[in-house]
Parts: C-alpha cells; structure tokens; sequence
C-alpha cells in the first residue's frame, strides 16, 4: 500500500526497531510511548483496520494476540498484566490506517480510559 507508514516499516523502507518478526507480523516500539513497555503488533497486509477482519483473515489477529503474549514474556510484564488496544477509526484514536495492536504494560492501566 502506498504512503503507509507502517508498510514501509513492513517492507524495511523506513527504519524502525523490529523486536520481532515472523511470516504474519512485525512488531517495534511505539515512537510515542504511552507506557514502560509499548509495542506495536503490525500485521504484515494492509488492513485498514478492524473494520476489514472478516472470516478468511481472522487467524492473523489471533496469531497476533499469541505473539503479544510472546512478546509480554519478553519484557517480563506477563505476570504483572498488560493491556492490547488496537483503535478504530476517528472516535477510537485511530491515526495510522493500517491495523496494529499496541502492547502496553511495566504500570498499572487506569480504566475507562479517556
Ligand atoms: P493509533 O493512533 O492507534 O493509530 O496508533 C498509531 C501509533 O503509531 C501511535 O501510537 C504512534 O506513536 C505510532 N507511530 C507512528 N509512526 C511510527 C513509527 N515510525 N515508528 C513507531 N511508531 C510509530
Ligand atoms: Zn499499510
């Protein structure tokens, strides 16, 4: 997909800090982190969002939640809990239009959040 950030990240056209890497998704820290520990999960196709996870994709979000935990272990917030969040369109936060799953963990997560 053109001018998405996160393909260019995807396809090493941008330089980022990948942690972790298989066939379906990336993962590197957030450039802003909101937490200790803020890792962004980036499927490696381009879905705009939640909005496109239909039946014939959807084991890409479970591998994604698998590898969250993998990467949890990682940083050694596990145990402790952490937080997934993948926003959706405008009212949900959303600023990068390719779908991700942000890790957040290493505090203590506030609930609602704003
Ligand atoms: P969202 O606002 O949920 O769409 O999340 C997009 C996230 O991507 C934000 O938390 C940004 O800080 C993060 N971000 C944007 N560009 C980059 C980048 N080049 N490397 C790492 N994180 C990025
Ligand atoms: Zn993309």
């Amino acid at each position: 997909m053109e001018d998405c950030i996160f393909c260019k990240i995807v396809n090493r056209e941008i330089d980022s800090n990948i942690i972790y890497e298989d066939d379906l998704v990336v993962a590197f820290p957030d450039i802003n982190p909101q937490a200790p520990v803020h890792i962004l999960i980036v499927p490696k196709v381009h879905l705009s969002n939640l909005l496109e996870i239909n039946e014939e994709n959807k084991y890409i979000v479970g591998h994604s939640y698998i590898v969250a935990k993998e990467i949890a272990k990682m940083y050694n917030i596990d145990k402790k809990g952490y937080r997934i969040v993948s926003n959706c369109g405008n009212d949900g936060g959303q600023t990068v239009n390719h779908i991700h799953f942000h890790l957040l963990g290493g505090r203590f997560m506030t609930w609602p959040p704003g």
